[in-house]
Order: structure tokens, then sequence, then C-alpha cells
């Protein structure tokens, strides 16, 4: 679904990615190791065309019967996103005026009714806070708001940047859980995380090191 090939990746005249290379199938895991600084992060926001530029290939096919692969390496990030590429930043960017339904329909794009209810089935905690204005949920809540707000989207590849982050263990759980359940519904799911709760569920784990990966 997801095949990225030799991308580099530059903050002005620095250099943050190194020729990474990797591959995320349909129904696939693959979670992204490294220190802090080692450039998950940016790796994430590169292929959505966020805040960094960047070079190499990054094909994407929609799913199996699609045309293509297409290299979307230098589309506009609303295109990449609207082609099915879905972004859970760290800082979770929700719009915390707006209670939970609201940034919910938000993000709505079509078959809304539909995917609201696959988004509540996968977060129950969310349905009892429907009202409630984002800034007043804890951590954990509101990361079960931003990928739920990004399933919205109708999404094909999940990309997550450290989604159990400072979270009560609980919480990560249910998070957890509703990952692997995408990965059951075939999306193709990027994590990038630093503890190693998802690395025993991972089809592949790859490991960046000063902007390089290696194997772990
Ligand atoms: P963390 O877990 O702390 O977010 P990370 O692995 O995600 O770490 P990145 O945030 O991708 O790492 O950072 C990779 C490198 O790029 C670091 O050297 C960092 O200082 C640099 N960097 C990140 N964002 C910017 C920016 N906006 N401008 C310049 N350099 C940046």
């Amino acid at each position: 679904m997801l095949d990225v090939q030799k991308l580099n990746a530059f903050y002005g005249p620095a250099q943050a990615l190194f020729d990474v290379s990797l591959r995320v199938g349909a129904g696939e895991l693959v979670v992204l190791q490294g220190l802090n600084g080692a450039g998950k992060s940016t790796l994430l926001k590169a292929l959505m065309g966020l805040e960094v530029r960047s070079d190499g290939r990054i094909l994407y096919q929609a799913s199996q019967g699609a045309a293509g692969p297409v290299d979307i390496q230098r589309w506009e990030t609303h295109r990449r996103a609207l082609a099915g590429l879905g972004y859970v930043p760290e800082d979770r960017r929700l719009f915390t005026g707006l209670t939970v339904r609201e940034n919910l329909r938000v993000a709505a794009g079509r078959d809304a009714r539909a995917r609201e209810a696959r988004a509540l089935d996968l977060f129950p905690a969310l349905k009892t806070l429907l009202r409630r204005p984002a800034a007043q949920m804890s951590g954990g809540e509101q990361q079960m708001l931003a990928i739920a707000r990004t399933l919205m989207t109708g999404p094909r590849v999940l990309l997550l940047d450290e989604p159990c982050e400072g979270i009560a263990p609980v919480l990560v759980e249910s998070i957890r859980e509703a990952l692997l359940a995408l990965k059951r519904d075939g999306l193709a799911l990027l994590v990038a995380e630093q503890n190693r709760l998802f690395t025993t569920r991972a089809d592949r784990t790859l490991l960046l090191v000063a902007g390089k990966v290696g194997d772990s």
C-alpha cells in the first residue's frame, strides 16, 4: 500500500532523514522505533507532506484493485489525506473548544454516520463524552478522539506519532486494542513509539538512528 524508497528530509540546510526505505501493506502494522531526535516524527511528517522538505519516492496504492501505485511525494498534504493517508500527530491538534461530537463532525467526509458509528465502536469510552469539550478530557481520552477524528476521513493508511506516550495504562490498552482492530480491518498502520507496546504485534519493526534505518 505504501512503499517508501530512499526518502530524504531537510529542515532548511539540515538533513534529518537519509535514504529511508520502508513498506507497509494492507493489514500490516509497522513500528518505528528510535530515540528522541532520531527522526520518527520527521518521517511521518514527510509522508504527509508537512513542514519538512523531502525527496525520494512515496509510492501509494489505495487498494489492490485501484490504479497505481502512484508517487505521491510531491502531492500537497490535503491531496494525500483525500487519497487515504490519515495522520495523528503527537500533539493531537484537537479543537479544544469543541465537543467530542463536534470534533468528529468537523472532520467528516463521506459516510459520516457509518464512520462515526465505527469510531465510537472502537472507542466506546467516547460515547459517554460526546457533549464534553475536548479541553476537559484526559490525555488518553484526547488521544482516542484524535484517532477517531482521523477515522472520519476514511483512511487506508494510519500514521500515528507516539499514540500511547504519557497515557494512563488502562487507556493505553483500549487504544492498543482499537489499533489492532483497525489492522484486522485491513488498514496499513505505521506507528512511531519509544516504548515497546506494539512491537509484539508488529509485522516489522524499524529502528531509526540519526535519520537512518537499521534493523532492530
Ligand atoms: P521525538 O520523539 O523527540 O519527537 P523524533 O524521533 O520524532 O523524536 P524528530 O522530531 O523527527 O525526532 O527530529 C529529528 C531531527 O530533526 C532532530 O535533530 C531535530 O532536532 C530536527 N528537527 C525536528 N523538527 C525540526 C524543525 N522544525 N526545524 C529544524 N529541525 C528540526
